[in-house]
This record gives structure tokens, sequence and C-alpha cells, in this order.
């Protein structure tokens, strides 16, 4: 017998709260989400991701079972975005790096090496610029801004009642589910931030089908196409929980990196540079921790990968609250 309706509040409406509310929503739960800004996605760091959907390239220094969850992850995209751009993706480096590129190859999975005459098919703009490419053809990416805006409208469409500008704790709810992302240091002492800054540019000098990665000593360097010639470059790592302005030393390296990718991309108007901070656990794996008797579900540390994973992650809950279905992703040892 399925399990009775619940009433259910979900505080943050980033990515993470996004996906719950969705999913516990058609699960058939009366499911509130309240957001603390007044406008949508006014102070959260999902506004700032790539957005690349890139579990391949993010084994390189993920666990292997991130790997795993993050190819489920491209596939609930995939059947519920239809504006989703699952073109693949590129890694490159300069021929000096060469090695990095063979080191790269070694430490990841689901990739081929291709030349420079298919890297011209794949991206005409970018012949004669590498020898040669790694491309990972399962990968994904969408422009963050227009991604989130479509989650909003699907959650209110699946009857969510949404409240912004309020940062009530869940009073009177059955559950809390609690992905205020940061926020929560309050509650979660082991979350750390890790700062990103990024720069968007517009130029229709370039034209790029997927995001290219740009393999880099020191950042982890990549530009994502957008829409109508509107590129992302991103994005630094640094242990930092600071979110003010970006400092000239990363526009330097991004910039740098875009036009290590392509020197046209000097020509290109800078629209904005910004940051924001990903919230993270110790090991950078996201995880729901149920606690308070099972009363609040903490959902975070989604670290580099909260597009990635979010809608693996509001499957997992879900499948808890119906049956107490255990997980990798749910934890309840601190119940
Ligand atoms: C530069 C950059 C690039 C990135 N690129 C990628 C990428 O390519 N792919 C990928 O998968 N991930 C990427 N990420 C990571 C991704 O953005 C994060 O993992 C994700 O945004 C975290 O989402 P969240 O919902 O946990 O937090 P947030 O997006 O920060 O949302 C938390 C929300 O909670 C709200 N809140 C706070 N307190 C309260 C309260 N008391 N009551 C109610 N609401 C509250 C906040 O206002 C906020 O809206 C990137 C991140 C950065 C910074």
């Amino acid at each position: 017998m399925p399990a009775p309706s619940r009433s259910i509040t979900v505080l943050g409406a980033g990515i993470l709260g996004l996906w719950q509310a969705l999913i516990l929503a058609r699960a058939g739960h009366r499911v509130r989400l309240v957001e603390a800004s007044e406008e949508p996605f006014a102070d959260c760091a999902s506004l700032y991701a790539a957005v690349m959907l890139a579990p391949d390239r993010e084994a390189e220094n993920a666990p292997p079972m991130l790997r795993q969850l993050g190819r489920e992850g491209v596939g609930l995209w995939k059947g519920f975005y239809p504006q989703l751009k699952a073109n693949g993706s590129l890694v490159v480096a300069a021929a000096r790096d060469r090695g990095e590129l063979d080191r790269f190859a070694r430490r990841t999975q689901g990739h081929r090496l291709v030349d420079a005459g298919e890297l011209a098919n794949l991206e005409p703009d970018l012949h004669d610029r590498f020898t040669a490419a790694l491309y990972f053809p399962e990968e994904a990416h969408m422009p963050a801004p227009a991604a989130l805006a479509f989650m909003l409208a699907e959650v209110q469409r699946a009857g969510v009642e949404i409240a912004f500008g309020q940062a009530d704790a869940g009073d009177g709810a059955d559950l809390v589910v609690d992905c205020r992302g940061l926020a929560a240091r309050d509650a979660l002492p082991d979350l750390r931030g890790v700062r990103g800054e990024r720069i968007l540019i517009r130029t229709r000098e370039v034209k790029l089908r997927r995001p290219v990665q740009l393999l880099h000593p020191r950042v982890p360097l990549y530009v994502v196409p957008w829409d109508e010639g509107l590129y992302m470059i991103g994005a630094t790592l640094i242990e930092s929980d600071e979110a003010g302005p970006m400092t000239v030393r990363s526009a330097l390296e991004l910039l740098g990196g875009a036009y290590a990718v392509h020197p046209a991309f000097s020509e290109a108007e800078i629209l904005d540079l910004g940051a924001a901070v990903r919230p993270a656990f110790p090991d950078n794996v996201p995880r729901a921790l149920v606690r308070d008797s099972g009363r609040r579900i903490y959902v975070n540390g989604a670290y580099r990968h909260g597009f990635l994973l979010a809608p693996v992650l509001a499957r997992a809950v879900a499948a808890y609250i119906e049956d107490g279905t255990a997980s990798e992703l749910v934890v309840t040892s601190g119940l």
C-alpha cells in the first residue's frame, strides 16, 4: 500500500530545493516551497553554475559512485528538460601540455581521442587550434538562468505552494526538507564554502556547440556556449566563504583561458563578472541527512555537482519518504 500523502515544507529554492519540491509533489505530497530571497534566484549559488552535466569529466577528482549517479542524473535531465543541449563536451590542451591530455584520459572514462580532422567536424571554429582533443559524447549542458526558470514553472505546475521572501523553519509541516545551501551551516557544522568565479561574455565571432574544457595547471578552465552568442567562462575553485567581487587574478586567468581556446574571444563583450559559494562537505559528496527522528532531512553539499545530482538526490529522498528505502545518498545514522 502506498505511504499516505504528507505535508512537506522544502526550504530553499536553489536547484536542490526545486528538484525536491517537484518530485515530492509529483509523488502526491502536499508541498510548500519557502525561499528567503524576495526574488527568485536572487541569492543562490545555482544561478552562477555553468551548467555542465559532466559525470565523466568530473570523475577525474570524484569517487567512482558519483560517475554512476551522475550518469543517472544526465538521464533524468534528458527526460525532463527539452531544451537540454546533449552535444557532449570536449577537453583540449595547449601543444606544450599534451601530457596533461594523456593524464586526463587515463583518469576518466566515457571519452575518445579525436584528431584535428574530427575536431574540426565537431567544432569547425576550433579548426587548426588543437591537434587533438578528448570527446565525451554522453555529456550535456544548459544555461543556468533558463533551466532554473523552467524548473520553477514546473514546480508551480505540479501544485507546489511557493513563498518568496520568507525564512520560516517549516513549523507545522509533517516533514521539512532543508535545502538552504550554505545557510544550513547553523545545523551542519561540516559544511564549508568553495568560491567559484565566472564571467559572461557575448560574441558572434566564435560559434561553439558544446563546452570546451582547457587543461590548465592551476584553474579548471572551461568555455560553455549558452544561447545567442553568450558564453560562460568558468570557474575558479577557491577554499573560501567569500562571495564578494571577482579578483583581477581570477579575471586574468579566466579570460586568458578563453583566449587560449580561441583568440577571437578577445573581441567579445564582457557582460558580467560574478562569484558564488558552493556548499560542500569534507569529501565533496552531496547527501541527504535524516535528522530529528525523521522529521527533517538536510539535502546539501552539492559542491560542483548540484545540477548533475539534484534529480538523483530528489529521487532518493522521495524513495526514503515512501518506504524508508536506504541508498548511498540518504544517511540515517544521525536520526
Ligand atoms: C561558478 C560555478 C559553476 C558551477 N558549475 C556547475 C556545473 O557546471 N554543473 C553542476 O552540476 N554544478 C555546478 N555548480 C555547482 C552548483 O551551482 C551548486 O552545487 C548548487 O547551486 C547548489 O545548490 P543548492 O540548491 O544546494 O544551493 P543554492 O543554489 O545556494 O540554494 C539555496 C537557497 O536557499 C535559500 N535560503 C537560505 N536560507 C534560507 C532560509 N532560512 N529559508 C528559505 N530559504 C533559504 C537561499 O536564498 C538560496 O536560494 C557550479 C557552481 C559555481 C559557483
